[in-house]
């Protein structure tokens, strides 16, 4: 016998098979909606030109040392002023403890671990539903899960009333994973009023907000109003946590560009939780990559790449919710008799459409179309050129 026989396969990741099948299909008709990557309105990939411009002011200049293990400060500092705000008392203050993580999976793995390590006993409650491969982070952490209601499948927007019960029930001082904006898959975020209730909740139950915060700018095409929620909460005075991802919002997605921190009481603090997030970091790839850091932090830190920047996350933003109206008008000429205001309702990268994991097969087998079997359309596929077809063919589904 050998050393592995009794290794099974994996079962399939629900996102990454869907780009498997599409790729394997020859029809010249097939639509990919599945995959979370932004795509032009010609349904190629998009590499930002103050990318491009970033790319060209540091080339030749970069020398390849090891960066620090919790990575690249110059990146961190801008990454925070994003979340925290540019003029935040607390970054002055030092009472953010920040690294460099591996993109927001490897910032929410990062804290994940963290928990896991100084809070033993806690738990997670996770919004249903939610990105599927947060269960697998702190399922690999060994953090027991909890879940909170999220979603309301019939008015396929917040089924805030639960959402609010759900946080005055669970046990004081709980961990709770929010989307900053733009919530995968479901595209449906708490208003203004909703997220200071939430907040207001939560502070009154001593709870722990930890923000994963992977589409900044990608919901509003504004960086700032986006990060309103993380604003509410710091205003009510919580302690929090958050992941931030430049995958989306710079287009940065294989060069693993993130950061995780953690708000803490005083500079003090904020010294030692940096230090315990290192020190989990080093045994497992001791320090991060260099070059998507560097070019963030060219970016953020030149005034005129930073402008460029911003209009980019505005049109990538904007090409989007036009791809929300002509999705939801051609399916209102098609005479569909549903209601199909949710598509222009929900924000981010993602529509989830209500349909049912039946329809979604018709439409691979049908008319190649491919999208996760929970229904999440990926607006960033969606082009000039095959909305009319998509909307002909849900059309024709869920008639
Ligand atoms: N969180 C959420 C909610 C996401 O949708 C994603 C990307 N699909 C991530 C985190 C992490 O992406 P990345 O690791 O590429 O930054």
């Amino acid at each position: 016998s050998s050393w592995w026989s009794h290794v099974e396969p994996a079962p399939k990741d629900p996102i990454l098979g869907v780009t498997e099948a599409f790729l394997a299909d020859t029809s010249p008709e097939k639509v990919n909606v599945g995959v979370g990557a932004y795509r032009d309105d010609n349904g190629k990939p998009v590499v930002l030109e103050c990318v491009r411009e970033a790319e060209r002011r540091i080339a030749g200049n970069q020398n390849m040392e090891y960066l620090p293990m919790g990575g690249s400060v110059k990146m961190v500092d801008e990454t925070l002023k994003l979340a925290y705000g540019e003029n935040s008392d607390l970054i002055k203050e030092k009472r953010i403890a920040a690294v460099q993580a591996l993109s927001g999976t490897g910032a929410c793995r990062l804290f994940a671990d963290f928990q896991k390590r100084f809070r033993p006993e806690s738990q997670i409650y996770i919004p249903v539903p939610t990105w599927s491969n947060h269960h697998n982070i702190w399922r690999d952490a060994q953090v027991p899960q909890r879940t909170f209601h999220y979603y309301h499948p019939e008015t396929k927007g917040l089924d805030f009333a639960s959402l609010i019960d759900d946080v005055k029930n669970a046990p004081n001082g709980s961990f709770f994973l929010l989307h900053a904006c733009a919530h995968n898959p479901t595209g449906v975020d708490p208003t203004e009023e909703q997220w200071k209730e939430i907040s207001y909740q939560m502070k009154v139950k001593g709870h722990f907000p930890f923000f994963d915060m992977a589409y900044q700018g990608f919901a509003s095409g504004d960086p700032e109003r986006d990060a309103k929620s993380i604003r509410i909460f710091l205003e009510d005075g919580h302690l929090i946590g958050c992941a931030q991802s430049y995958a989306k919002n710079m287009g940065l997605y294989g060069q693993r560009v993130g950061c995780l921190s953690v708000l803490c009481d005083d500079e003090k603090q904020a010294v030692a939780v940096k230090s315990q997030l290192q020190q989990i970091a080093r045994p497992m790839y001791s320090n991060p990559p260099v070059h998507g850091a560097l070019m963030v932090s060219t970016i953020l830190s030149s005034p005129d790449l930073k402008e460029l920047w911003l209009k980019e996350v505005k049109v990538m933003a904007d090409r989007i919710i036009g791809m929300r109206t002509a999705l939801k008008e051609n399916l209102e000429k098609l005479g569909s008799p549903l209601s199909w205001e949710h598509i222009t309702e929900q924000i981010g990268m993602f529509c989830y459409s209500g349909m049912t994991p039946e329809q979604v097969d018709r439409l691979r087998s049908e008319y190649h179309i491919y999208m996760t079997r929970n229904g999440r359309i990926s607006m960033a596929g969606v082009t000039t050129g095959n909305v009319g077809y998509l909307a002909n063919a849900i059309n024709e589904v869920t008639k």
